[in-house]
């Protein structure tokens, strides 16, 4: 069924399922399976001879030749192209399988041995795999092609029936030898049972090989009429792959963002924790002891910086659960960007610790913007609070400069930066850097994404610059107000 590619041998799945197979390095696992794949690139050998002794020994004629090249070349794309088959956990099916099959029952078994045989070998030499493995996956085909050419031939082609049922036998033939050689090389890499290992490769890839067992009657059936008629079968495998991919795509996407939201659940959990355990700790302080005034007032403050930060996360839930269900709403008006500026960079220095400084630059006098005033507020607070926490030791600068019909606003730190690969990630909902980049500083991966989805509501675009290890400058630009 076309899934040397896919089963253990070059398997793309969740991590449990790769095995390299790479008999140049001769690892402990490698030695086990040598017992498997010596005997199978042998008799692939032997059958891929035998099959080209047949074909140039016998009277082949041109369309026999062209009929061939035009399986090779679609089994050569399917492979190429192998499509992700949900629940097959082991990675991705080739539909390769079914004009392998085709050409066992069309033109015989040494056709279908050197289709398979070719198939294989240009897309694994195309992906420059380790020569040991091409040698195996491309005898694995070969063995399997003549195994199915061995099955047709029992029934013969005269008849429709003949076909038809050539054509499923031949099917199962291909199925039994691929899984099974993969099975047994597996389990010996693995030490585990073959029986095992077949059972959860059937399990795997039954519903795939019925749809491809089906699809290659239709084939044979069509081709047999004229090669030409088969041509309709393009349409409707092309768009299975697509869809296929395409839905395959959009669930890898749901999946991810659905770790992303159990690691969100615990990260807010551990957020929610820490404020409620420090206001906790100083109300039974305060409660129980005779304090002289400076330690009342110290454990005073913390209770409202911990209850400030408890309420700041609340809000950004809420905000988002705004956003996410379209039920925020931007006032947009035309906004005097100085003010509101400086009283945002005011009240972040109220509480800086005296060895930081937060320094405002601004044009002279940068026109009204068109904004929701609370909004870019938010968004404002967010970016220096930022700066703030993951810069833990150099200034802060925010500027303010007017770009054509925009107004731009940047904030600068001189922190750990931004990895180039994540720098657009990090405005995703929940996505948070590597807590080794930014000192384990705590956080719940909404305040970039609320600041996004804000910005762009109010008409805006917001970046980052930053090199890692020298710092980070996140900037948006507001269109200015009309009439300005
Ligand atoms: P939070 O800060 O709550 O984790 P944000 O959405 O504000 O969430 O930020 C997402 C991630 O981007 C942060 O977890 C952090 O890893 C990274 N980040 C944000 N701002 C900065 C910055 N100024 N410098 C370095 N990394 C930053």
């Amino acid at each position: 069924m076309g899934t040397s590619d896919q089963i253990p041998l070059h398997a793309r799945p969740d991590g449990q399922g790769r095995l390299r197979l790479q008999l140049d390095s001769l690892r402990p696992e490698t030695r086990r399976a040598l017992p498997v794949v010596i005997p199978v690139t042998v008799a692939g050998a032997v059958a891929l001879v035998a099959a080209v002794v047949s074909l140039v020994t016998g009277d082949l004629g041109w369309d026999e030749v062209a009929g061939m090249a035009v399986l090779l070349a679609a089994a050569t794309l399917a492979e190429a192209f192998p499509v992700p088959i949900e629940g097959v956990a082991v990675g991705s099916t080739s539909l390769a399988t079914i004009f392998i099959v085709s050409a066992a029952v069309i033109y015989g078994a040494p056709a279908a041995a050197v289709v398979g045989f070719l198939t294989m070998t240009l897309v694994e030499v195309g992906r420059r795999r380790p020569p040991s493995r091409v040698m195996f996956n491309c005898a694995v085909y070969a063995l399997a092609g003549t195994a199915a050419g061995a099955a047709a031939g029992v029934v013969g082609s005269d008849s429709l029936g003949g076909l038809v049922v050539g054509a499923i036998l031949a099917g199962i033939s291909f199925y039994v030898v691929d899984i099974g050689l993969l099975a047994l090389v597996v389990s010996r890499t693995r030490d585990a049972s073959p029986l095992v290992s077949m059972r959860k490769y059937v399990v795997l890839t039954a519903v795939p090989f019925a749809l491809m067992a089906s699809l290659t009657v239709i084939l044979v059936v069509l081709w047999d009429r004229s090669p030409y008629v088969a041509v309709v079968l393009v349409g409707p495998l092309l768009v299975t792959a697509l869809y296929q991919r395409w839905i395959h795509r959009s669930l890898e996407r749901l999946r991810q963002f659905d770790r992303l939201k159990d690691e969100f659940i615990a990260v807010v959990s551990h957020e929610l924790r820490t404020p409620l355990t420090s206001v906790y700790g100083a109300a039974m302080t305060l409660g129980r002891h005779e304090l002289d005034e400076e330690r009342r007032n110290a454990l005073l403050r913390i209770v409202s910086t911990e209850s400030e930060r408890l309420a700041r996360l609340l809000d950004d839930i809420l905000t988002v659960s705004r956003l996410d269900s379209g039920r925020s709403e931007v006032a947009i008006a035309p906004v005097e960007p100085l003010e509101l500026v400086s009283d945002v960079v005011d009240s972040a220095r109220e509480h800086l610790p005296s060895e930081r400084s937060i320094e405002l630059s601004t044009a002279p006098a940068p026109p009204p913007v068109a904004a929701d005033p609370d909004k870019l507020r938010q968004v404002l607070v967010n970016l220096i609070d930022n700066a703030l926490k993951y810069g833990s030791e150099g200034n802060v600068e925010v500027r303010v400069e007017p770009h054509d019909d925009v107004l731009r606003f940047s904030v600068t730190d001189a922190g750990p930066g931004i990895p180039y690969n994540e720098q657009m990630q990090i405005f995703e909902k929940f996505h948070r850097l590597d807590p080794n980049m930014t000192r384990g500083k705590g956080g719940t991966g909404l305040g970039l994404y609320i600041c996004r989805e804000l910005v762009d509501r109010m008409d805006g675009r917001i970046w980052v610059d930053s090199e890692p290890g020298v710092g980070s400058t996140f900037s948006f630009e507001l269109p200015v107000a009309d009439g300005t």
